[in-house]
């Protein structure tokens, strides 16, 4: 058992669905976050969000009433502004599908933000916008299709919003490459960069990854070699995570970034007793191979969040050679 926020020295903390979600902070994780300030932990806020630039999110966040810098915020769209700048010579027309963050990333790579159907444009870079139309996917397929470089920020086919799950980028990114047979350049996380910038830039020697996505957050980290706590505040269901195939599997599961200032407990530490994996009166056997979650009988001591079960559910199908199925009797 440890408390995350005194045994690691930096977070890299996703935004949307770990954070907030739409306006709104997360409930716990202003608090969660100030509260592991104390303990000594520093925290950069990494998101695969291209939509605004990184002061405009700092800004967000200090209206939460997080304390954080500017510096502190890297989106995917800064990865990809760099990708292309390592690629192209400066000045490059780049057309852009996506919002004023994507444009503002590019600009200050010393790169020009065009519009799509320019014929100017040696590259596509795609990212989050409102405000992204049929007629802008069009024509970047055109240009892609006649060999302009195809960038994307990030691959998020879905995005979590106060009124439900929404098309994220990826799902835009995806027509595009379906109409023009293109496989683009992506920039954001699974890949590992926006991590390794942060821990160059914090000069970080232990640093943790949370995030409430395993293709993405929890895949990254992967990647790059990190611990990885999966928060279940977001996109990810408690039987998703369960579920994770191997390479998108997080070390640590909480219900929401409290988890960063309570006691936790390292899935592979997990206690396995004859046939089934047992944690604070909860425990997890295989039944061919579908996972059976047994709750306690009576409340014995288990830890305030709820989520011991699907801990133990965790732990007893990872603990499988053969990816399981299913899970039953998670009471969330
Ligand atoms: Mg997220």
């Amino acid at each position: 058992m440890a408390v995350l926020a005194e045994f690691f020295d930096l977070a890299l903390i996703d935004l949307d669905g770990v954070v907030y979600v739409g306006p709104d902070a997360v409930p716990g994780s202003v608090d969660a976050i100030a509260q592991s300030h104390r303990l000594g932990l520093r925290t950069a806020f990494v998101t695969n969000n291209a939509g605004r630039p990184a002061s405009q999110v700092a800004d967000h966040l200090r209206s939460l009433g997080i304390d954080v810098q500017d510096e502190d915020v890297v989106t995917s769209a800064m990865a990809a502004a760099d990708l292309l700048a390592h690629r192209l010579p400066a000045g490059a027309a780049i057309g852009i599908v996506g919002g004023v963050g994507v444009s503002a990333s590019v600009e200050a790579a010393g790169l020009r933000a065009v519009a799509p159907s320019s014929p100017e444009a040696v590259a596509i870079l795609m990212g989050f916008g409102p405000d992204i139309s049929w007629r802008d996917l069009a024509e970047a397929t055109y240009a892609v299709a006649a060999g302009a470089l195809f960038v994307a920020t990030n691959a998020d086919r879905t995005f979590p919003t106060p009124r439900g799950i929404a098309p994220g980028s990826g799902a835009f990114v995806a027509a595009v490459q379906e109409a023009s047979g293109v496989t683009p350049l992506v920039a954001g996380k699974p890949e590992p960069t926006l991590y390794r910038n942060a821990i160059d830039r914090f000069e970080a020697k232990n640093a943790l990854v949370i995030g409430d996505r395993l293709d993405t957050d929890i895949a990254g980290a992967i990647n790059a070699g990190l611990t990885r706590l999966l928060v279940l505040s977001g996109i990810c269901s408690a039987k998703h995570a369960v579920l994770a195939p191997v390479g998108q599997r997080p070390d640590l599961i909480a219900a929401d970034l409290q988890g960063l200032v309570t006691e936790q407990v390292f899935i592979r530490d997990i206690v396995r007793s004859g046939q089934q994996w047992e944690h604070c009166g909860w425990s997890a056997h295989l039944e061919d191979s579908v996972v059976v979650v047994t709750a306690p009988a009576r409340a014995q001591g288990q830890s305030a969040d709820g989520v011991d079960g699907v801990r133990c559910a965790a732990a007893a199908a990872w603990a499988q050679e053969d990816q399981v199925v299913d899970v039953v009797g998670l009471d969330r």
